[in-house]
């Protein structure tokens, strides 16, 4: 896994998409979707949807046997989870029980075992590769992310009224917004606005 290519485009439901890097594969998992207000985002409606989202890559786990609706749910309680215990770690709150415990609980599997090509310049995942395992790598990389250096720099889009949330990979470590072309650029034409309201 690149840490360099993780990113999705997210789209809303009333139009529109923009590319929105949460920095971490577990991370981008948490935006496909959600509960209550954020139902709207469902993209994971049938077990097939989440193998289809497990394949892209970075993560490239192309499953070797059928999911289960058994699984789906797993996945949707392990991204609400990713998502409390992200927004949690962003605004200083103590993590809220109920998601460490989901977390850890998908971590007990066994998670997606590397497997080196023939060639040995390629890498895939060892079969069978089940969305059991896939979950089990994510909250493994959730676990890595909390409890490791970059946990500091888990934190909220800057805009007032954003939810999202993303790991700052960036070396300065001075990323502000969830996406340029949403927030950052929303809030520059407000300041130009307030600049040219307050000239004469
Ligand atoms: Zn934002």
């Amino acid at each position: 896994m690149r840490v360099n290519a993780t990113g999705r485009v997210l789209h809303d439901p009333k139009g529109g998409s923009f590319r929105f890097d949460a920095g971490a594969v577990c991370l981008d998992f948490a935006y496909t979707g959600g509960e209550g207000q954020y139902a709207i985002f469902e993209s994971l409606h049938e077990p097939a949807d989440l193998a289809e989202w497990l394949a892209q890559p970075p993560l490239a786990a192309v499953m070797t046997a059928i999911v289960t609706a058994r699984e789906l749910t797993a996945a949707k309680a392990l991204r609400q989870a990713i998502w409390d215990a992200a927004h949690a770690r962003a605004a200083g709150r103590p993590l809220p029980a109920r998601a460490v415990a989901t977390i850890n609980r998908a971590a007990t599997v066994a998670p997606l075992i590397p497997e080196l090509a023939a060639d040995g310049t390629t890498a895939g995942w060892a079969s069978p590769v089940r969305a059991t395992q896939a979950l089990s790598t994510l909250a493994r990389e959730m676990i890595e992310l909390l409890s490791g250096p970059l946990a500091e720099r888990i934190r909220e889009c800057a805009s007032d009224n954003c939810p999202l949330v993303f790991v700052d990979t960036s070396r300065p470590g001075a990323r502000r917004w969830c996406a340029m072309e949403r927030c950052g650029n929303r809030h520059k034409l407000r300041a130009l606005r307030a600049r040219q309201a307050m000239d004469p």
